[in-house]
């Protein structure tokens, strides 16, 4: 670039210098080429001149830029010295005074200087720079050069059309390819000047490709930007428009939007809960936490779970008591019939807390078969106090997360069964049944009863800890419950904490006042039923207690009912009678064939069959143990589900008998001679214990011996192998098991008589009752006098009980 007019002008290697006067017109922001032809708008007074000028002459003019765009009035300064010699080829006048030429720049030209003399236009003295044609054949490789980079460019800038591409491919003179594809740059009028200035095609074109260079780059660096502008542009876009259209919809919903509306309802609920001041603030803070979270987190869920916990349990709401005996003792008598014992004792507990004005003591455990009114006593205990009842069952519970919860950070995590209960509950002091808590078990996952008895202890129940709710929970005000079938199966610590009550079965007649009094109106009224519509007389009823169900409770008694129940219904409903009579005849029709025989196992006495009592955890039962002894060569088998305690005792039974061979007139060699088979038919219940002792061995002098045994005898005791009677458990759920199936005599063992006064009277009336403390004693009242069979002679026919 050349500001002075005669500073640094390349003159070298110009072929030809002309030097002559030309009018000036300064360009603005513009530059013409040789050979290029194009329209310039003239404005400016000078400028009108000097083509008016040069229109008079030879209608040449020379064309030089400005060096700033924004000069109104150039000075000589502010002109490039090197501009290009153009024709004027046309001329118009504009309805705005300006002119619009139509020019074609034929040559560069130099200023040499201006005639200072000319005030109205710039005239110059200027020479024309003509570049050499010299050979030189690196110049078609840089031609190619620059056209591809211009190709290039024209790929990434989109501002030059292809066709501009085609028509320069065409240019076969290195210079005038450098300034056709100069104009086509959009760069600075200085770098257009460099190019116009650069005489020699050469470094012209060489110049030409740094600036090619230099625009691709920029180009490139561009189009990265955008991408990435793009790129996140898109993704805001896209969100922006899920989460309107998101609002949309909750909007149409009537749900507030998003997490704003969920925090502010869950804020209220905190305001308007009772909260301790501790989990209020804990509440606080997580509620503030998930507000910060984004709605797409999932730990928000999460969070929102723990929330809706907390503000779920009742932390501080309580029912008031109502602490009156009378008033209690009322309600347990109009919910339940008998269960003299248990009442007394929730009776007695009651008012204790009445006289102290607050619950703590020992736990009250119910214990007894199913059925026989545990749950309802408990739920009895909560209505006569005033207080929600709560219950849950423990059985199968064997994790120590299932009692105190899971931590959260577990997948689905929740509060343990205690606070379940509790947020069901929906007071902090209700009375909550622990249902057996007999059939807990543990394993390698955590002892749940260690977690148990925490919730039990007074000591440290206020502050029981969940995994899942973390803070401490107050559990003191809650008044447990447990229930078992059994105590076996209640591990010993908890069992000292517990204060057992028994309740272990009803009789014929308990039963039937049961059905009369509670089940059948209870069962009237659920299903509809007004006292005149069904008449269910005591015979019909007895007979559903002895032919359709064998139980110590009352559950399937009122299943029955039900049954009975429902089908009176519908004959009502559909017009086929007004009132209904179910008959001892007519029983069938409603609950189809008897399930259960009623009365002795046996028509008649029975040699090699036995009648044992035994008592699982659904009460008491009888059982008949059968033997058979055939010839063979001294094998015992027992079939059955026996467990091993009774395999045991069937053992011991043997080796006494064998022992006692002599006495009893069996064969010495019994043992030797012949295979002796014991068979226990299942049940239902799997049994086991030592109690068929004595019945095991009955059986089996019976059958050695052929003597029969009595049809109306039924025995419990365990064997020594030396013949002694030791005692057995459950004396009572097994003589409510032999009434239940008409035994007229029951032989117990001698250390079990003082039991017997646990015995209701009517079974005491309907049994007699001998204890018995030497097996030759139960030989004698069972055993027949006279022989039946040959001893051992046959196999004694095999016959399964069907109960
Ligand atoms: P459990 O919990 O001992 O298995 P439930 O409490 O479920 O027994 O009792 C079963 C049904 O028998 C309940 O409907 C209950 O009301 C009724 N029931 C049991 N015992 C009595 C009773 N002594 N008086 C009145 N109804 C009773």
């Amino acid at each position: 670039m050349h500001d002075k007019p005669f500073g640094g002008v390349k003159t070298m290697g110009l072929s030809k210098q002309k030097n002559r006067r030309f009018p000036l017109l300064p360009l603005r922001g513009l530059l013409v080429y040789p050979s290029m032809v194009l329209h310039l708008d003239v404005g400016r007074e000078r400028s009108v001149k000097a083509l008016e000028k040069a229109m008079v002459d030879d209608h040449l003019i020379l064309l030089c830029s400005q060096s700033e765009v924004n000069i109104e009035e150039p000075t000589q300064d502010d002109i490039f010295r090197i501009g290009t010699v153009a024709k004027v080829r046309q001329m118009l006048k504009l309805p705005n005074g300006t002119i619009r030429v139509l020019v074609e720049g034929l040559e560069r030209a130099e200023v040499l200087e201006f005639i200072e003399e000319n005030t109205e236009f710039y005239e110059v003295y200027a020479r024309e720079l003509v570049e050499p044609t010299t050979e030189d054949p690196e110049v078609d490789a840089l031609m190619r050069t620059v056209l591809t980079q211009f190709e290039h460019y024209i790929n990434l800038s989109k501002k030059v059309t292809p066709e501009t591409l085609a028509a320069v491919s065409d240019i076969d003179e290195p210079g005038r390819l450098a300034d056709v594809i100069t104009s086509h740059l959009p760069i600075k009028i200085k770098d257009k000047q460099a190019i116009l200035e650069t005489v020699e095609f050469r470094p012209r074109l060489e110049k030409l490709l740094d600036l090619l260079n230099n625009e691709r780059e920029v180009l490139e660096l561009e189009r990265k930007i955008g991408q990435r502008v793009k790129k996140q542009m898109e993704k805001t876009q896209k969100e922006y428009y899920l989460r309107e259209q998101m609002k949309a919809i909750q909007k149409e919903l009537g749900e507030k939007d998003g997490r704003a509306g969920e925090v502010e309802e869950l804020r209220e609920q905190l305001e308007n809960g009772e909260f301790p001041e501790k989990v209020h603030e804990r509440i606080k803070k997580e509620i503030d936490r998930l507000e910060r979270m984004p709605t797409s987190a999932a730990e928000g869920g999460i969070i929102r779970g723990y929330v809706d916990w907390l503000l779920a349990l009742p932390w501080s709401k309580e029912t008031e008591d109502v602490l009156d005996i009378v008033r209690a003792e009322d309600i347990l008598n109009e919910d339940h019939y008998g269960l003299e014992k248990p009442k007394e004792r929730v009776l007695e507990y009651l008012a204790v807390q009445q006289l102290v004005k607050k619950l703590k003591g020992p736990i009250l455990c119910l214990v007894g078969p199913p059925g026989v009114g545990k749950t309802s006593l408990a739920r009895s205990i909560a209505r006569s106090l005033g207080r929600e009842f709560v219950r849950v069952s423990l059985g199968g519970v064997r994790d120590e997360a299932e009692i105190r919860g899971h931590r959260r950070t577990y997948v689905g995590a929740m509060p343990g069964r205690i606070l379940q209960g509790m947020r069901t509950a929906g007071s902090s002091n209700p009375v909550f049944l622990l249902d057996e808590i007999d059939k807990m078990a543990s394993d390698f996952r955590g002892d749940p009863s260690a977690a148990l008895l925490e919730v039990l202890d007074p000591e440290q129940n206020n502050t029981f800890s969940d995994h899942f709710v973390e803070i401490p929970y107050d559990l003191s005000k809650v008044m447990f419950v447990t229930t078992a079938n059994m105590l076996q199966g209640i591990p010993r610590p908890l069992l000292d904490r517990m204060e057992i009550l028994n309740i272990p079965g009803y009789t014929e007649l308990e039963k039937l006042e049961i059905a009369n009094r509670y089940l059948l109106p209870k069962q009237k009224r659920e299903h509809g039923l007004n006292e005149e519509q069904l008449d269910l007389p005591q015979e019909g009823l007895l007979q559903i207690i002895r032919e359709y169900t064998r139980e110590s409770g009352v559950r399937n008694l009122e299943q029955q009912i039900a049954a009975i129940c429902r089908k009176a219904a519908k004959h009502l409903v559909s017009g086929k009678s007004e009132r209904i009579e179910v008959t001892k005849d007519s029983l069938k029709e409603y609950l189809g064939n008897p399930r259960f025989r009623y009365g002795l196992a046996e028509a008649e006495d029975q040699v090699g069959s036995a009648t044992g009592l035994a008592w699982t955890e659904v009460g008491g039962e009888t059982l008949t143990i059968e033997v058979s002894v055939l010839p063979g060569s001294g094998k015992l088998t027992l079939t059955g589900k026996l467990g091993d305690v009774m395999k045991e005792s069937a053992q011991a039974a043997f080796s006494y008998t064998r022992s006692r061979a002599e006495q009893l007139g069996i064969d010495g060699q019994f043992h030797e001679k012949n295979d002796v088979h014991i068979h226990i038919p299942e049940g239902a219940v799997p049994k086991d214990g030592p109690s068929a002792g004595i019945t095991l061995a009955t059986a089996l002098i019976s059958a050695l011996t052929g003597r029969a045994i009595s049809k109306d005898i039924a025995m419990t005791g365990e064997i020594t192998l030396r013949g002694r009677v030791l005692p057995i458990g459950g004396l009572k759920e097994k003589s409510l098991a032999a009434h239940r199936a008409g035994y007229k005599k029951v032989l117990l063992p001698m250390d079990n008589e003082r039991d017997l006064r646990d015995i209701p009277d009517s079974v005491k009336e309907a049994i007699q009752f001998v204890p018995v403390s030497h097996m030759d004693q139960v030989l004698e009242h069972a055993l027949m006098a006279e022989v039946m069979l040959p001893p051992a002679a046959e196999a004694s026919e095999i016959r399964i009980e069907t109960h």
